[in-house]
C-alpha cells in the first residue's frame, strides 16, 4: 500500500445520513427530491439555465451529442490531450474528430488554432476547462458565433472556477457554453462516486434534453402536471442516477465552501514549496492564464523531458509516494491514430511525456507536501 496514494475520496460525514433518508422516504429511483434539490442549487448558485443529474459526464457528453443532432459527417472540434470521454459520444454519433494541439504555456486547448480547422462541415468546439483551468471562452464563443457553432463545455474538473472575461465579469465555467457536461467521480473536487450533470444554457435544448434524459418520453412533464398522459416522443436513453447518488452529492454540496477552500490551500501549498526550486531540475510548476481562477483541482507539474519524468515517477514510488501522468494523446492513441488527418500537435505530446501530477486530495498532510517537494527537488 502506498504511503501517500494519488487520490483519495473525501466524504463529509453527512453522505450515509442522507442515504438512509432516502431508504426511509420509499424512492429510491431518479428524478427525486435530492436530484431537485441538487440540479436547483447548481442553477441558482452558478447561474446555470437548466441542470440534470445523470450518471457520469461520459453520460451528459452523450446526451449532448444527441441534443445537438450529431450526424454522420458533421465535424467536431476538440484538444487532444483529453480524456477518452471528451470524444466517444461524439464518435457513437458518427461524428468526425478533428484535435486539437495544447496551448504551450498550459495543457488546455490552444485556441488561437481552432479557426483554422472548422470546415462547412463543423458542428460544434468541446472546450475542455483541463485542471479547472479555463478556456479563453471570449475567443472561443466569438469564434463559433461568427461560424455558427455550437459550444459545449467538458466542464468535467472544473466545478466552482470561473472565466473572467474581458469586460472583466467572472462568470461560473459550464455557464458560457450552449451546454456543459460536469463529473462527480470520485477523483474529481465534488463526488457523489460516479456521477455527472448536462447544463443547457441555451433554452432551445431545454425540452429535448428531458426528453432524451427520461429514456425518450415526455415523462417529466407528466410529472409536473403538464401533460395527462406520458409516452415515447424522441430517441433517449437512461441517463439519470438514482435517488442514492443524489443524495450523496447533496451532502458534499452543503459543504462545498470547505472543500474548495481546504483544496486551495493543499494548491497553495505545493506552490509555495515548489514553485521558486523546480528549476533546479529543469522542471516547471503550473501557469493559471489571467482570464482563468483556480479550483484547485490538482497540481501539476511540467519535467523538460520523458526521463526527468520517469525518474521523479520512480523516486516516489521508491518512497511509497504515488504520483501519476495525465492523458496519453488522443489523435496518437492505438484507436485513433489511423484515423487521425496526420497533423502533429507538438504541444500535446509534450503535455503527453512531461507532465506529472502529484497526490491531491482533502486531507493530504501539509508534512507530506513537504516531504513530495523534497524528494522531486532531489534534496532528500
Ligand atoms: C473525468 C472526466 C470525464 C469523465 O467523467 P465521468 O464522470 O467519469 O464520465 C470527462 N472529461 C474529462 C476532461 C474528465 O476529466
Amino acid at each position: 500500500m502506498d504511503k501517500i496514494g494519488f487520490n483519495k475520496p473525501y466524504l463529509t460525514g453527512n453522505e450515509i445520513s442522507y442515504i438512509n433518508e432516502v431508504f426511509i422516504s420509499g424512492k429510491l429511483s431518479g428524478n427525486g427530491k435530492f436530484t431537485r434539490m441538487c440540479q436547483d442549487w447548481f442553477c441558482y448558485k452558478y447561474g446555470f439555465k437548466k441542470c440534470l443529474l445523470t450518471t457520469s459526464c461520459t453520460d451528459a457528453l452523450e446526451m449532448a451529442a444527441i441534443l445537438i443532432d450529431i450526424k454522420p459527417g458533421d465535424e467536431i472540434i476538440l484538444p487532444s490531450y483529453t480524456f477518452v470521454s471528451t470524444a466517444n459520444p461524439f464518435l457513437l454519433r458518427g461524428a468526425k474528430l478533428v484535435f486539437v494541439d495544447s496551448r504551450e504555456d498550459h495543457p488546455g486547448m490552444d485556441e488561437s488554432s481552432i479557426e483554422s480547422l472548422i470546415t462547412s462541415n463543423t458542428k460544434a468546439i468541446v472546450a475542455v476547462h483541463y485542471g479547472g483551468v479555463a478556456c479563453d471562452m471570449d475567443l472561443i464563443m466569438d469564434i463559433a458565433t461568427r461560424h455558427q457553432l455550437l459550444v459545449i463545455e467538458d466542464a468535467a474538473q472544473a466545478i466552482d472556477g470561473y472565466y473572467i472575461g474581458n469586460d472583466g465579469v467572472m462568470r461560473a465555467l459550464g455557464s458560457i457554453g450552449h451546454l456543459a457536461a460536469f463529473s462527480f467521480h470520485e477523483t474529481k473536487n465534488i463526488i457523489s462516486g460516479e456521477g455527472g450533470m448536462l447544463v443547457i444554457n441555451d433554452i432551445r435544448f431545454v425540452n429535448r434534453a428531458e426528453i432524451i434524459w427520461e429514456k425518450g418520453t415526455n415523462r417529466s412533464s407528466f410529472y409536473r402536471g403538464e401533460i395527462d398522459k406520458y409516452g415515447w416522443v424522441d430517441i433517449g436513453s437512461s441517463f439519470l442516477p438514482s435517488e442514492i447518488i443524489a443524495s450523496i452529492l447533496w451532502a458534499q454540496l452543503e459543504q462545498i465552501h470547505d472543500i474548495q477552500k481546504t483544496r486551495m490551500n493543499i494548491w497553495s501549498n505545493y506552490y509555495k514549496n515548489l514553485s521558486n526550486r523546480l528549476h533546479k531540475i529543469y522542471c516547471r510548476g503550473p501557469i493559471i492564464p489571467h482570464y482563468s481562477t483556480n479550483n484547485a483541482h490538482m497540481f501539476y507539474i511540467v519535467c523538460n523531458n520523458i526521463e526527468t519524468r520517469t525518474k521523479i515517477i520512480e523516486k516516489l514510488k521508491m518512497n511509497n509516494i504515488n504520483a501519476v501522468f495525465h492523458y496519453l494523446s488522443l489523435h496518437s492513441s492505438p484507436f485513433f491514430l489511423d484515423k487521425h488527418d496526420g497533423r502533429i500537435l507538438v504541444n500535446s505530446e509534450f503535455y503527453s511525456n512531461c507532465l506529472l501530477r502529484l497526490p491531491f486530495f482533502y486531507g493530504l498532510k501539509n508534512e507530506d507536501q513537504l516531504l513530495i517537494a523534497n524528494i522531486i527537488i532531489n534534496e532528500i
